[in-house]
């Protein structure tokens, strides 16, 4: 029995197995040995191609959480060990507190179409989680490890370089799946930075940026207005001092421009 691949949950299993075992191996939670074993979570294990190498590793507890059910009867099947460690549910929804009483790393091979999605869930955990390996579209891993300058940078890459050390891996072509993606694939490492805070409302940084980047062809005077406006009523500001303000060079650029560095300082003026 195989499960039937269902597009609407973005499955797309891995059938070449020597890439499974790489993805495997690419996690490297620190500390982890078998005394000690790393919690980890797997996201989407589908058939189970990742998640037996995983399974094997001393140095990792492993827990699982699969949406369809098909796969986690198919699971359960086959793996036997899976019993106990495999949840089923959304990871979007998962409530990680009650799982994971400790930091706990993440991998899989994404779901392609919400992986924006569980980016932005692990950035709501990020404390937490010190390590992601995951494969995902290739045009999405270069974005996310791009450095500024560039078209595909944007609001993922600032928001995940603010906080995490990303590594381009390898590159995976459509023939290593069944059924083969549209898209190239590629995986990448998040490991977690030293940065504590940034030095300014972490809410306010994730508005500029999303904000600058919604409009990423004009420059920041013109999409953070609104912002600077409320800020202008808010304290005051009289015309002089709004051209003042707005006449740092940094508002004459845009988005793609500023590194994350530039973005945390200007959030730090708009506090
Ligand atoms: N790891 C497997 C499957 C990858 S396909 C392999 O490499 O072959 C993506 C998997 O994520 C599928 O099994 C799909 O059912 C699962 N999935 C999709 N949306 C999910 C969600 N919201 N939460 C958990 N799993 C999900």
């Amino acid at each position: 029995m195989q499960v039937r691949a269902k597009k609407s949950l973005g499955q797309h299993f891995l059938t070449d197995l020597s890439i499974a075992e790489r993805i495997a191996c690419s996690l490297k939670p620190e500390g982890a040995s078998p005394e000690t074993p790393a919690d980890v979570l797997e996201i989407g294990p589908g058939m189970g191609v990742l998640s037996q190498y995983l399974m094997e590793r001393e140095d990792i507890s492993l827990k699982m959480v699969e949406i369809d059910q098909e796969s986690v009867d198919y699971l359960l099947l086959n793996f036997p060990k899976a019993d106990g460690s495999l949840i089923q549910g959304d990871f979007l929804k998962l409530d990680l507190e009650r799982f994971f009483r400790k930091d706990f790393c993440i991998i899989g091979n994404f779901p392609y179409n919400i992986s924006s999605q569980i980016f932005f869930r692990i950035l709501d955990h990020k404390d937490r989680v010190p390590q992601v390996v995951c494969m995902i579209q290739k045009e999405v891993a270069e974005r996310i490890a791009e450095k500024p300058g560039t078209k595909v940078y944007g609001i993922l890459s600032v928001l995940l370089q603010a906080w995490y050390d990303i590594e381009y891996l390898f590159t995976v072509g459509e023939g290593a799946f069944n059924p083969p993606p549209k898209v190239k694939s590629a995986v990448i490492r998040l490991e977690r930075n030293g940065r504590k805070d940034l030095g300014c409302d972490e809410n306010l940084f994730r508005t500029i940026v999303k904000t600058s980047f919604n409009q990423r062809r004009k420059t920041l005077r013109n999409s953070l207005k609104p912002l600077l406006a409320e800020k202008a009523v808010k304290e005051n500001w009289s015309p002089a001092e709004y051209s003042m303000i707005t006449s740092d060079p940094v508002f004459a650029l845009r988005p793609e421009k500023l590194g994350v560095e530039d973005f945390i300082a200007l959030a730090r003026r708009l506090m």
